[in-house]
């Protein structure tokens, strides 16, 4: 993982303002631990509340419509998101394809649309089992990299790709390290034909089943630069399981007590030395930078009308 790691919770369609306390607690944490970039894509009816609970995180949605406005009931703009507080969007994800038949040509002009307005993308691609079993996982992938990735001038500066195997999403199976590290290699190469030396600044996450107790090693592979994380993002206790394995991967991951305690449920107990050992004294002997403190105070000070 030579990039700096990228953490990215998508909470699906789960979430109201009661989840926002995770949101806090992943935000305070994540300012100690500013070797890996973290955020969250919640629904959107939480984006603006959760960007001004998590001022330091990146605040993503789900998805976009690719026009400015218009007559599309339902939908929301690239505009209207970034409006909101967020700093990017997922296109792509497998559900959206299979939920709402995405092609490869909406899901580029999405990402096109958001990119147009100053958004960042996770462009996610994926094969399904039948796919990988029979031994067309790559040139799927190839294919839906072709077809959706944004062609604009300077669009890799602001794209990320996920490369989410859909029968490892919420499944609790993943594929082989080398079958991860080969993927990767793959698309890397894809990135460099489509963006030549541009290429250069795309991160690949991994997303499919991503714990706690195997991010690490999922981490670690050839040309993995972070994950993109459904069902483990939805806790504070196990989203900071991976955002560590990510930040201080010789950290080893343990209990996770330490974690609830750092949401601010019992913060005066330090952990013992080995495993995770976020305490208080922990967190509070990194130092947060000066550009972080500066963008809470700005945003706790003058929240955005919607
Ligand atoms: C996802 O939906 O993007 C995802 C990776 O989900 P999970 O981590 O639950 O497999």
């Amino acid at each position: 993982m030579a990039k700096r790691p990228y953490i990215v919770g998508n909470w699906k369609m789960h979430g109201t303002r009661a989840m926002l306390a995770e949101a806090r607690a992943i935000d305070r944490a994540a300012e100690r631990l500013p070797k890996a970039d973290v955020a969250l894509a919640p629904p959107h009816t939480l984006i603006h509340a959760t960007r001004l609970e998590a001022s330091l995180i990146g605040v993503g949605a789900q998805d976009c419509h690719p026009a400015d406005g218009g007559a599309h009931t339902g939908d929301v703009s690239a505009a209207m998101l970034k409006d909101a507080g967020a700093d990017f969007v997922i296109v792509g994800h497998s559900e959206r394809r299979a939920d709402h038949g995405e092609s490869d040509a909406l899901i580029k002009a999405k990402a096109e649309a958001a990119i147009a307005v100053g958004l960042g993308v996770i462009v996610c691609v994926g094969e399904t089992e039948a796919q990988r079993d029979a031994g067309e996982a790559e040139a799927v992938v190839a294919a839906q990299l072709a077809g959706s990735l944004p062609q604009a001038e300077g669009a890799a500066d602001k794209v990320t790709v996920a490369y989410e195997p859909v029968w490892a999403i919420g499944t609790g199976r993943t594929p082989t390290i080398a079958d991860v590290t080969a993927m990767h290699r793959s698309i890397r190469a894809r990135l460099e034909a489509i963006y030549g030396a541009g290429a250069d600044a795309v991160r690949i996450l991994y997303g499919g089943s991503v714990k706690p107790d195997n991010a690490a090693e999922l981490l670690a592979a050839d040309e993995v630069d972070g994950a993109l994380v459904g069902g483990a993002s939805l806790t504070a206790e196990s989203f900071l399981g991976i955002i560590v394995a990510a930040a201080e991967p010789r950290r080893r991951f343990a209990a996770p007590q330490p974690l609830l305690r750092m949401s601010g449920k019992d913060p005066s107990s330090a952990h013992p030395e080995e495993g995770l050992s976020l305490s208080k004294a922990h967190l509070e002997g990194l130092r947060v930078p000066r550009a972080c403190r500066a963008r809470r105070a700005r945003l706790n000070a003058t929240p955005e009308p919607l």
